[in-house]
């Protein structure tokens, strides 16, 4: 796993350096919306904890903050009317990596929705 880097774009955001657009806030964890939406609604989920990936996080946040972030997505997908019960659904994506093409490297949960996503992958 490469090094935290407490540089990156989000960790700023985190200490207050930069603004965001905050959907919901929570003890472990902030969901705000993307600078560049690709669709209606594109919320990015992120833990308060230094983690650089999904499985950075997974494997090595505490329960608490495990259970925190997934009480969140559900709450954001709830709260911008995606989820299932009123909504007609999401797509959720994280990207890991070089080969997942990730950006940001502090863990980020996309939520999108607000239209059919299409494919989930594009050939190539
Ligand atoms: P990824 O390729 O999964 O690392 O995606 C990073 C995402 O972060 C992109 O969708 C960007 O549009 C988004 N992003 C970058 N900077 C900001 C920012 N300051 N506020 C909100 N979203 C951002």
């Amino acid at each position: 796993m490469p090094a935290y880097d407490p540089s990156n774009i989000f960790a700023r955001i985190l200490r207050g350096e930069i603004p965001n657009d905050t959907v919901l806030e929570t003890p472990h964890t902030l969901a705000f919306r993307d600078i560049r939406p690709q669709a209606p609604v594109h919320v990015l989920v992120i833990p308060k904890g230094a983690y650089v990936s999904y499985d950075d996080f997974a494997a090595n946040a505490p329960d608490a903050e495990i259970v925190d972030f997934h009480r969140a997505v559900a709450r954001v997908t709830r709260d911008l009317g995606v989820d299932l019960d009123q909504g007609q659904g999401f797509r959720a994506i994280t990207n890991a990596g070089e080969h997942g093409v990730q950006e940001v490297p502090h863990f980020h949960l996309h939520i999108l929705g607000g239209r059919s996503m299409g494919r989930m992958v594009q050939p190539g």
